[in-house]
């Protein structure tokens, strides 16, 4: 077991910047995923920490040790990857001992680990399987297996489990979590699939164009992500995001059909700053159920479009503006509002209809920055407060 840090690790590539002044601080033990869209930098991260890449500058530590300048074999890192290099021509035994026996380990020794990495695989009974006698999912449990017995300080796994079916995928990941478990040991994986990063990890390093965006558990980069990136590439189906302003007394959308009451001081905004409020699918209601919720906002209407029964829910595509057309490819396209209801719901295609958004559930951030503002609208309202104490001045 070891800490990973990596401080201002920069990666350039000409005129490619990879890796953009990374600080990275991962605790022993901890398993945490980088995520991001293809071509973030998350490989890049990871063969850095591998010491595959050399970073043009910064430092990486592996516990006390500065192994920036130091090779693979010399870092106490074992790494798994996402196309499994099994050796065809040798037996599961053979591949997973391969790297001891290089290495001129005792014959009881090599023994040992195998028989416990196998156990841990749970590959019991298949040590003389070749590898063409078994299934995707057993073939890179064996390279989990080969790694497992280097007793490496930290994991590094790069996309392992990309190339099985979507059933395994889950079924490894149960796999995965319970193989830290049981470890012990620092495990950094990289994987562009936010479903798998929220799944597995303590901690969630959240990349974008090289630049670390946020590092934190998976609840808190849901609830509270920190920038507009953050919050559209958590969570799936993705948060809805309403381009608008801040006005004296709240929010006013662009498209003028989503008002939200609330102080701008007690909310960090200035009058007129650009504001994009965010809000996901399953904290807009249909207006009926206003009564259910502690904060719910104003009525907004909305015709509906698109359904998609998912089975445990229906996501229903709503059009704030008359003239809008849903892009399902685009669920930020302007004048479209993705809603999450029950299974059970009647709501037809093409039906008027009124919504709410759950204003404790609202996040807002600033258009220009896209920096956080807040997460959740609780306080009383200017207009209710007043009313309220128009009411006890009666
Ligand atoms: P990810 O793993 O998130 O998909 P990578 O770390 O592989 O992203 O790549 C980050 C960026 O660096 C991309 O723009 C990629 O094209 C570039 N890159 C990666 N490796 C090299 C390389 N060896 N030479 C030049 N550019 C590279």
């Amino acid at each position: 077991m070891a800490s990973v840090t990596l401080k201002d690790v920069v990666k350039q590539y000409d005129d490619v910047t990879a890796v953009d002044n990374m600080n990275l601080d991962i605790r022993d033990g901890e398993f945490v995923c980088l995520v991001g869209p293809s071509g973030c930098g998350k490989s890049t991260t990871m063969e850095t920490i591998a010491g595959l890449t050399m970073p043009t500058s910064g430092t990486v530590h592996i516990g006390e040790r500065d192994v920036t300048n130091l090779p693979p074999k010399d870092r106490g890192i074992a790494m798994v990857f996402q196309n499994i290099a099994l050796f065809p021509h040798m037996d599961v035994y053979d591949n997973i001992s391969f790297g001891l026996r290089l290495r001129n380990y005792e014959k009881e020794e090599i023994d040992r680990r195998v028989e416990r990495a196998a156990d841990t695989v749970q590959l019991h009974g298949m040590l003389d399987r070749m590898p063409d006698e078994m299934s995707g999912g057993q073939r890179q449990r064996v390279a989990i297996a080969r790694a497992i017995v280097r007793e490496p300080d930290v994991f590094l796994m790069d996309e392992p489990l990309a190339n099985l079916d979507a059933k395994l995928r889950v079924h490894m990941r149960t796999e995965l979590q319970r193989l830290h478990k049981e470890l012990d040991t620092t495990i950094i994986y990289v994987t562009h699939d936010q479903a798998e990063a929220m799944t597995m990890s303590d901690r969630i390093a959240v990349i974008d164009s090289g630049e670390l965006q946020q590092i934190d558990p998976p609840l808190v980069c849901y609830n509270e992500p920190a920038n507009l990136f953050v919050a559209g590439f958590i969570g799936s189906p993705s948060m809805n995001f309403v381009p608008g302003a801040a006005t004296a007394t709240g929010f006013h959308s662009n498209d003028g059909q989503i008002e939200i009451d609330f102080e701008p001081s007690d909310v960090g905004v200035t009058p007129d700053q650009n504001v994009t409020v965010g809000i996901r699918p399953e904290d807009v209601y249909p207006a009926e159920q206003a009564d259910s919720l502690a904060n719910p906002t104003k009525p907004i209407s909305v015709t509906t479009d698109v359904l998609e029964p998912m089975g445990d829910e229906i996501f229903v595509y709503l059009l704030t503006e008359e003239d809008a057309e849903v892009d399902i490819d685009d669920p930020n396209a302007s004048g479209q509002l993705l809603m999450s209801v029950e299974p059970d719901s009647t709501i037809a295609e093409d039906e008027e209809m009124e919504v709410v958004l759950d204003r404790s559930k609202v996040h807002l951030f600033d258009s220009e920055t896209e920096q956080a503002l807040e997460h959740g609208i609780v306080e009383t309202t200017g207009g209710a407060a007043d009313s309220a104490r128009a009411h006890t001045d009666d």
